[in-house]
């Protein structure tokens, strides 16, 4: 790039536009001044030319016209004169006649004068020819004097014409050699004039090319320097400026050039430096870009697995992991947003506490899994039986809960409740097995039976104990009664657990009696609890709750430990055949208690391990565990007889029976009691003792209560009979007394009931 060069003034051949437009102007202004004078010398010479032309040759012409006419005035006067007859005319006429001729030779001497110069032979010819005349004129004039008109006639008519006519004719001759020579010089004058012209006319037609191309070089080297810096310009705009702009001359444009050319390179140079600032600035962005978005992704996915995990803890929080219904939380919440809603529309919630009838059986039997699986196919089937709107929730283990919002009226989910009934009714498949189990429904009513969640849960808790009591399998709505007994069952709950330490226990024996002879072999002890509170509680009212609260185990532990003590005082007695029945809750399997108790109890009081029988419901055995399987194995390895007890109340399975080591099943009474009137029954109880007896076992029939029942068992090859038809169970004093003599010491109950 050219650099800025020194300020023009600098320069001394600096030549500036203002200067050459000056000069243009100027130059213009002087052609047309140059012209104007030429033009106008040469017009006025012309006009002179032709002037002095016109002059030079019209003058001696109007000269001659003028002799001419004198001297044909001179003729007339000469031709008049001979033919006047009055002497005064005639002396006058003379008169005007020398008047003439003195004019005519005064004009005519002026006239040859200037002509001899030029035309000295025509000048003398022409003196000669007037001198002549005159001499006529002379003759006449004398003639005249004298009188003598003849000859003056004769001379004027004849003679005097000759010399008339010569000079006449001379005249007559310069005239037309005048008029020729005018018109020659006039043609030379008008040749001149259109020589100066042509010369005006081309002198002016170069000054004027000249001036245009002067202007137009001018123009043109101005106006493509413009266009150059234009172009430049937008070259620049456009940010393509790279190239500098030629420069030439030396004028403001060229000023214009070399600054512009600087500002272009200044430009550049700053485009270049923006452009090197921009692309750092563009690779910063990108890569702060990158980072961001990397940085955004990672939050994402952070923001993500966060939300994700919220949700699945939310979840957690909220719902069944097992089966994904609401758990209890969320149901309660879901209640309160119900008894809200129909607070507000003047309707009925009915909160239904379900729980699965025997459940545990399933779970004891099948194992956990199956249980799992049958608690997913219930809640399937629970809200399957339901409206969308309704809410299906576990409460935790096999107790589900139910709310039924917008209902008008508390029987209005009776229809409800029935169809859960129905919903149950198909058994469900569980791995291999199908299995039935009901459920127990307890109804709790918003607002009747409670304003507050947790109060009407529990009042439909109550209300499905109810249930449970009714028989299972159906539905009980809350009700009085209902609260009675569970503040009855509360009571006893409470009381139970202080009965241990008070010494309200104690034990009851009913006799076993052999189905053949009548002889009594046995004794099953069965617990009864003289309670402060209660009065004498039978087994059905509080066992269940020892079971529920886990205080069975150390009953069932004095149980045990007090049977055992008071066989081996019988036995001591000397009735050393008896046995001892003892009745064991599935909740003594758990550890190893009752082994060791059993073990002590033998060692402690050394009869035939074979002397104590242990009676276990079937529940037991469904629960199917290595711990149950174990336990049985070792008590029948200690010797100890293993009795089922209500055998067919439960899952009944042959293959119970021959898994587990038993030695006798005990029919349940409940088949027992219409085995005379009911076929079914009947044949039940045949099959049981033929299977019973199949298997080698002792058979068993509790609840005998009449001779005929006797009779039948007896005859069907029943081993042994127990029921009030022998004996109601009786306290061991009584037991003894009424079995074994006076003669039989009853144990001394000096054992403790369990802490
Ligand atoms: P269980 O083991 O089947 O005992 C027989 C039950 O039948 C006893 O009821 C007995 O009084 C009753 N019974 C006997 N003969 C007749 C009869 O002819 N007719 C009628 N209707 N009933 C008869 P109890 O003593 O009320 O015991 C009920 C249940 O309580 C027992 O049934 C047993 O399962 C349980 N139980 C009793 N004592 C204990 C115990 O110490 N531990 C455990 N875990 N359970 C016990
Ligand atoms: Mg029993
Ligand atoms: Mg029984």
């Amino acid at each position: 790039m050219r650099p800025v060069d020194p300020p023009a003034a600098m320069k001394p051949h600096r030549l500036t536009l203002r200067t050459r437009l000056a000069l243009s102007f100027a130059g213009a202004g002087l052609l047309v001044v140059a012209l104007l004078l030429v033009g106008h010398r040469v017009v006025r010479e012309a006009a002179l030319q032709q002037e002095e032309a016109l002059t030079a040759q019209v003058r001696p012409l109007a000269r001659i016209n003028r002799l001419q006419s004198q001297i044909s005035r001179i003729r007339v006067l000469e031709v008049e004169l001979p033919r006047l007859t009055d002497l005064f005319a005639v002396a006058n006429q003379l008169e005007l006649l020398e008047a003439e001729r003195r004019a005519f030779d005064r004009e005519l001497s002026e006239f040859t004068g200037e002509l001899r110069e030029q035309q000295p032979a025509a000048a003398a010819v022409l003196d000669e020819r007037w001198r002549r005349y005159q001499a006529e004129l002379e003759g006449l004039r004398r003639h005249v004097k004298a009188m003598d008109l003849a000859a003056a006639q004769r001379l004027a008519t004849f003679e005097s014409a000759e010399r008339f006519k010569a000079v006449s004719h001379t005249l007559k001759q310069l005239a037309e050699g005048t008029e020729s020579q005018a018109a020659a010089a006039l043609a030379q004058a008008r040749g001149q004039q259109g020589r100066q012209l042509v010369l005006f006319l081309a002198m002016s037609a170069f000054g004027l090319v000249a001036l245009a191309l002067w202007t137009g070089l001018l123009a043109r080297s101005v106006s493509g320097r413009i266009s150059r810096l234009r172009d430049a310009a937008a070259r620049v705009a456009e940010g393509q400026g790279e190239q500098p702009v030629p420069v030439s001359g030396n004028d403001e444009l060229a000023d214009l050039g070399l600054a512009f050319n600087t500002m272009q390179a200044k430009v550049a140079a700053r485009e270049k430096a923006l452009r090197a600032a921009h692309d750092e600035l563009d690779a910063r962005v990108a890569q702060r870009t990158q980072e961001l978005h990397s940085a955004n992704e990672q939050l994402l996915r952070e923001i993500d697995e966060r939300r994700r995990a919220e949700q699945r803890l939310a979840h957690q929080a909220q719902y069944d992991s097992l089966t994904d219904l609401p758990n209890r939380m969320l149901a309660m919440d879901r209640l309160s947003q119900a008894m809200l809603a129909a607070q507000r529309g003047g309707h009925h919630v009915v909160l239904i506490f379900l729980d699965l009838d025997d459940f545990k059986k399933v779970n004891d039997t099948l194992g956990h899994p199956a249980g799992d699986a049958l608690l997913v196919q219930a809640a399937a089937r629970l809200r399957h039986a339901v409206r969308a709107g309704d809410t299906v929730a576990r409460h935790g283990g096999d107790e589900f809960l139910v709310i039924l919002g917008g209902l008008t009226a508390p029987e209005d989910a009776e229809v409800i409740a029935e169809k859960i009934l129905r919903a149950f009714a198909p058994p469900f498949s569980v791995g291999e097995n199908e299995v039935v189990v009901s459920p127990s429904l307890g109804l709790a009513v918003y607002p009747d039976d409670g304003d507050e969640g947790s109060l009407l849960l529990r009042n439909a808790d109550l209300a499905m104990y109810d249930a449970k009591d009714s028989g299972r399998n159906t539905f009980r709505y809350f009700n009085q009664q209902v609260h009675d007994s569970s503040v009855q069952r509360l009571a006893i709950e409470h009381s139970l657990r202080s009965a241990a330490s008070r010494d309200e226990f104690e034990l009851v024996y009913q006799p076993l009696v052999a189905a053949a002879g009548g002889q009594v072999v046995g004794a099953e002890a069965l617990l009864r609890w003289r309670s402060a509170e209660h009065g004498y509680v039978l087994p059905d009212h509080f066992i269940s709750v020892a079971e529920h609260t886990g205080l069975i185990v150390d009953i069932g532990d004095w149980v045990l430990r007090t049977a055992c003590e008071q066989l081996r005082a019988w036995h001591d007695a000397g009735w050393s055949g008896l046995h001892m029945a003892v009745n064991v809750s599935p909740r003594q399997f758990r550890g190893d208690r009752l082994l060791r108790s059993v073990r002590e109890c033998l060692a402690v009081h050394r009869f035939a391990p074979g002397g104590l029988q242990v009676e276990v419901t079937e529940g037991l055995l469904i629960r199917n565990q290595p711990e149950v399987h174990d336990m049985l194995a070792a008590l029948s390895g200690l010797g100890v007889r293993l009795a089922m007890d209500d055998f067919g109340t439960g899952y009944s399975s042959l293959s119970y029976l021959k898994r587990f080591p038993f030695d006798a099943i005990k029919i349940d009474r409940g088949f027992v009691r219409d085995v005379a009137s009911d076929p079914d029954d009947r044949a039940l109880v045949i099959a049981a003792i033929r299977m019973g007896k199949g298997l080698g076992l002792s058979v068993v029939a509790e609840g005998v209560e009449t001779e005929q029942q006797r009779a039948f068992l007896a005859e069907q090859g029943c081993d042994v009979l127990q029921g009030f038809l022998f004996g109601a169970p009786l306290p061991a004093d009584a037991f003894a007394q009424r079995w074994l003599g006076s003669t039989v010491r009853t144990a001394p109950l000096s054992a403790r009931t369990p802490a």
